[in-house]
This record gives C-alpha cells, structure tokens and sequence, in this order.
C-alpha cells in the first residue's frame, strides 16, 4: 500500500463506504484521459468502444473472482439492493403465489415487506424473538415445498449478523441479498439461483447494483413487468438495455483489479478474518464494551457494539473523530457503536480504532 495522504481519514462508515485509495488514485489519474481516449470514463458512450471494453474487463474480472459458473448472467444494474426486493418476486415467483424468507435483521425485514406486494410470505426461520443476534440453523427452518424460491439476507449489514455457511434448499432456488459481503470471501455461486448486492458497501460507488442469475430462472417475469424490472431484458442486452451507470461500473472494475492483485477472494478472506479478530478479540476481553451477536454468527464487515453507559456515545464519537476515525454511529435501529471494515479498510484502521477503544476504557470504563 502506498503512503496514505496526511488528510486521509478511517471512515468506518456502513455504506456508501470506503474504496481502496489505489483505486482512488488510478481514477483521478485517469479523469481528465482514460488510457489516451481523450475523455474521462464519465463523458465516454456506452455503446463505444472504450466503454464496451471496460465494462467487459469488470465482468471478466468479477466472473473470475467469484468462479461464477458459465449458466449464470452477470448484470450491472440501477436502483439499489432495494429495487431488488420487488424484482425478486417479480421475477423468479413464476406463476406460484409464496416465498420462503428468513428473518434475520432489518434488511430482510424491508425485503419481505416489498415482497408482500407481490406473494405471500412463509416466515421459515426468524432470529426476531432474540432481537436478531443470531443466524437460525437450517435444522430449524420450516420450508414450505410450494415456494417459488427462498429468501435470506447472507450478511444483516445492521445487527452485524452473516452467515458463515450456504443453506441447502434442495430444488426451490435460494436467492440472497449478498449487498454487505460479497467479495468478503469465496462463494460456492452454484448453490444459488440469485445473488443481488447494492455496489456501495464491498464493490464500488452507489449507483450500481450487480445480479448474478442462473440462465434457467431467465424469462419468467410476471405479466406487465416494466421491462427494465425484467432480468431477460438487462441479461440479453447485457445490462445496456438503456444507459448503464457508467463511471461507477467503471470504478467497481478498478476495485475488481485490485482484488485480483490483492490475491483474490481467498487471501481477502483471509485479511478479514484477522481484522475481524482484532476487534471481537478485543470486545470480548472488554469490561466496557460489548457485541451482541452469538459468536458463531458475527458479521466479518459490520461489527455493532455498545459502550456500558449510552451516556458516553456522544464522547466517545467526538473522540474517535478528533483521531481521524468517523462514521463510527450504529444505525437507529440497534443505537451504539458500528465499524464497518470493509475488503477497502486497511488493518491500520481496526488497529487505530482498539488502541483509542482501550484508551477510552481506561479512563472512562
Ligand atoms: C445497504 C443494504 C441494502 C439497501 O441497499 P440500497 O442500495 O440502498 O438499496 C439492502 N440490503 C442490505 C443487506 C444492505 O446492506
């Protein structure tokens, strides 16, 4: 890594979150002309071949990284992890009139929610009753053999819950919502049938959206979708069905690349595990502070924690701010603390943040 710029700050934010500073810096080097084009990637057609190029470039790349099989389409898509909860349904209930979904957290609560337009919900398995601190077994998972696929949300980017294996869902396909750790880690691609993650938390900026879908749950749409809600239509046209967003394709290419020169998704794997370790090793050692989740399930990206007193919130944010530390504020939803360390923050940053935890403990705990 090179020489981090003095004003540089750990931004331990859930989203839209940290980028690789050498990502960064290849970008801005690349702005103004983009490898003698004459343009920035921003100014540059979508059907010309520059463009064409690098969108290419990124699906190879991405393809490569996650070993995505050859009867599964890549898509590049607008609209957010959001848009996704009604597409889902839109797409893949195919005639039937229920899903599965897994409750876990608040994301798969708005997944369900928009969903509920579209089908009736069979809740198979729900960590509600624990205030989602945990991941349910499948052993306890009630499928219903009529669904049209199952839901899970693979990583609660809120509660800090993920997953740590793949469910097995036998014949109905099992669909997740990947947005806070895809590329955190391998991935068997082939015990799916969709994969969907917003760009803005492991990928790249806010504005893309990527699917991974498998060919066969292509074309079932239901009556009168919009065709840009159609996965058919982005996967036929290779998501340039109209004007893609450009730049931040672009960018997650960039971000592609430098996992790939990282050492790809097994060596990621292997750094986040140990940036995770420093914190939950610390958390668990502390008097002062603490980590709800069941140790089995805890979340390598988004690890929520609370301080023995709320009182001390406000301080101990001023704090870690006049250390270049910010967005350290845990979501409404579950108040404290949350550091997300994302593939992009650098193992200096989880460092720096349990040296200030201890100090502050010191003097406040
Ligand atoms: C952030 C997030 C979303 C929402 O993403 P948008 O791109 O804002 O729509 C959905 N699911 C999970 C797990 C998330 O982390």
């Amino acid at each position: 890594m090179g020489s981090r710029p003095a004003t540089r700050i750990f931004n331990f934010s859930a989203g839209p979150a940290v980028l690789p500073e050498e990502v960064l810096a290849q970008a801005a080097a690349e702005m103004l002309d983009w490898h003698g084009s004459g343009m920035s990637v921003m100014e540059m057609s979508h059907r010309g071949k520059e463009f064409i190029a690098i969108a290419e470039a990124a699906e190879k790349d991405f393809r490569e990284l996650l070993n995505v099989p050859e009867n599964y389409k890549v898509l590049f898509l607008q609209g957010g992890a959001t848009l996704q909860f009604g597409m889902v349904p839109m797409n893949l209930l195919g005639g039937k009139n229920s899903a599965d979904y897994i409750y876990t957290g608040e994301w798969s609560k708005k997944a369900i929610k928009e969903a509920n337009r579209f089908c009736e919900i069979n809740i198979a398995a729900s960590s509600e009753g624990k205030n989602f601190t945990f991941a349910p077994e499948q052993s306890t998972w009630q499928l219903d053999p009529k669904s049209a696929y199952v839901h899970y949300t693979s990583n609660e980017t809120i509660g800090g819950v993920e997953f740590h294996w793949i469910p097995d869902t036998g014949k109905v396909p099992l669909v997740a919502d990947a947005s806070s750790h895809i590329l955190s880690r391998p991935l068997d691609v082939s015990k799916f049938g969709l994969i969907y993650a917003g760009a803005q938390k492991n990928i790249g900026p806010a504005g893309l959206t990527l699917v991974i879908v498998r060919e066969d749950l292509l074309g079932r749409a239901v009556p009168h979708t919009p065709s840009m809600l159609d996965y058919k239509v982005h996967a036929e046209s290779g998501s340039m069905s109209n004007t893609p967003a450009t730049y931040a394709w672009y960018i997650a290419g960039l971000v592609f690349q430098w996992l790939k020169a990282q050492g790809g998704l097994a060596e990621m794997e292997k750094k986040n595990i140990a940036k995770a370790k420093l914190l939950y090793d610390f958390l668990d050692a502390s008097a002062f502070f603490k980590n709800p989740v069941r140790k089995s399930d805890r979340s390598r990206m988004n690890i929520p924690f609370t301080l023995a007193d709320s009182k001390l919130d406000g301080e101990f944010l001023k704090g870690a701010e006049a250390r270049g530390m910010v967005q350290l504020k845990g979501h409404r939803a579950v108040g404290g603390m949350r550091a997300s360390i994302y593939n992009a923050m650098p193992v200096d940053g989880v460092r720096r943040l349990v040296e200030y935890m201890k100090e502050f403990e010191a003097k406040r705990g």
